[in-house]
């Protein structure tokens, strides 16, 4: 209670109008379609909150002095968790988040891809202290850990003594609440790992109740390696294991999809606890860099088999480019036009003219088979691996697009189903015990929408429009998007990582 009301009095300072519902008298949202995140039918009825707790749901009625709120019908669900997000960039000058919001999303989870704040103790006390509109939880990263052990004579295996020192970094950021380990092993400097430090850390995070997320070693030419190199950390330390933003990129693993679930069925037969998340969209966004997993950037034969196979070059559309910024929003293959080059010479001579500053890119390279496939599969929950700043409509519009998209055109779920994805599966797959569903005594994460209408409207040419169709979100009973915008609440919770969490 304590903590709730120094929240309430921070949002006060922080803003001129703080929504009181939920915290003074209690507040009961009527006439609604309640999704409870379980992934039953919906059924109408009413839920009462007080304190940032679900205090009842179900056929119940406004007592007195309740604060009453009508939904006219509309679906009410837990708020939706989206397991990797890069939305904390930028997240000090921008509390509010209308990013993440705006597509009904109200926990976070970041340290993604093996890149985390280190240490992780001081930067979510701090959290705590200036807080978000939503909540976050985090992984400690791998990459991060790395790079502060081994510096910039990463290029190589890590020895013992430096394997030791990365396992109390993570032992430290475990303590002050890491779900677990996150791995980056396509990136830098995680790419030179071996397969045996990362066992070595990730037994450090099991045997204190962690688990294990990874944006794998390779996407593309090293794909089933990659999958079996997670399975087996699933298998040697007993710990959930997941595979981040899913996806067969590469022309040879195209419709591969039913080989993916079939060879993760039989991982879970055998007991090992993998799941996955995936968002909706054919095409990725990263580094030009990561196209070349040996990191030979002036081999032309690498960079014609990229451009043939990974991604075409009217694929890769520039997302940042700091050595000439004229270039953002244009592909690879516009820029051959213009420079009058090939397009392998031109994808080369921009990395090397981005050494020393920053690039990213778009890449299409996935199918849609493809996704619906791995969205299909039940232990398969959303995430946007999305941010506020970037070109990739992701970040605004990953969620909705889900409930757009893939639920009312094209059927690929149920309603119910994408909701439970959203919400309670995501929470089970990241450990969150009290969050994720519309129960009592649960966290009141709500989010109110149109089933109807929801649906993105951020594309890569308008990668920031707000989707429609999501009428009102709270966040531990404080409401922080409604009519379109944001409220200036910024009631976000730390999550660490729970000793009731699921396993
Ligand atoms: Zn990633």
């Amino acid at each position: 209670l304590k903590r709730h009301s120094s929240l309430l009095i921070l949002g006060l300072l922080a803003t001129t109008v703080i929504p009181a519902e939920g915290q003074e008298r209690p507040t009961i949202i009527i006439n609604a379609s309640l999704l409870d995140g379980n992934g039953t039918a919906a059924f109408s009825g009413a839920l009462r909150f007080h304190r940032g707790r679900i205090l009842a749901v179900g056929r119940i009625t406004a007592e007195p002095g309740d604060s009453v709120i009508d939904a006219r019908g509309q679906t009410l669900a837990p708020g939706f968790i989206d397991t990797h997000s890069h939305h904390d960039r930028g997240a000090d000058s921008n509390r509010t988040l209308l990013a993440v919001v705006s597509q009904g999303i109200t926990t976070i989870v970041i340290g993604q891809d093996g890149g985390s704040e280190l240490p992780l103790g001081p930067f979510l006390r701090a959290l705590e202290i200036h807080p978000l509109a939503v909540n976050l939880a985090s992984y400690s990263g791998h990459n991060s850990i790395r790079d502060s052990v081994m510096g910039k004579d990463f290029r190589r295996p890590a020895r013992p003594l430096e394997v030791e020192r990365m396992g109390q970094l993570l032992r430290a950021d475990m303590e002050a609440g890491a779900l677990g380990l996150s791995t980056g092993l396509e990136y830098d400097p995680g790419i030179f790992s071996a397969r045996e430090e990362v066992l070595a850390l990730a037994r450090i995070a099991a045997e204190l109740g962690g688990r294990y997320i990874s944006h794998i070693r390779s996407e593309d030419r090293w794909f089933w390696p990659a999958i079996e190199e997670l399975i087996t950390i699933g298998r040697e330390t007993g710990m959930p294991v997941q595979i981040s933003h899913t996806k067969l990129a590469m022309k040879s693993l195209w419709n591969q999809g039913d080989s993916l679930i079939h060879v993760l069925d039989r991982a879970r037969a055998a007991g090992i606890k993998v799941t996955a998340d995936v968002y909706p969209y054919t095409y990725w966004m990263s580094t030009l860099q990561v196209l070349f997993p040996e990191r030979n950037f002036t081999d032309s034969v690498e960079a014609e088999f990229v451009l043939a196979n990974v991604s075409p070059a009217d694929g890769l559309l520039l997302g940042e480019f700091s050595p000439d910024t004229s270039l953002v929003g244009k592909t690879v293959a516009e820029i051959a036009r213009m420079r009058g080059r090939s397009e392998a010479g031109t994808l080369m001579a921009l990395i090397a003219e981005s050494m020393t500053g920053d690039e990213s890119v778009i890449g299409t390279s996935m199918i849609e088979p493809d996704i619906e496939k791995i969205m299909r599969w039940p232990f398969t929950n959303f995430s946007s691996d999305g941010s506020s700043t970037s070109l990739h409509p992701r970040g605004f519009g990953a969620f909705p697009r889900v409930l757009g998209r893939y639920v009312r055109e094209r059927g690929v779920l149920s309603l119910p189903e994408a909701i439970r994805r959203m919400t309670a599966l995501a929470a089970s797959n990241m450990g969150l015990a009290d969050r994720g569903r519309l129960a009592v005594g649960l966290a009141a994460d709500l989010v109110l929408f149109d089933p109807a209408a929801s649906g993105d409207r951020s594309t890569t040419r308008q990668p920031h429009a707000t989707a429609d169709g999501i009428a009102s979100v709270w966040v531990n009973g404080i409401r922080v998007y409604d009519g379109q915008r944001t409220t200036g609440a910024t009631p976000g919770t730390v999550l660490r990582r729970s000793s009731r969490g699921t396993r």
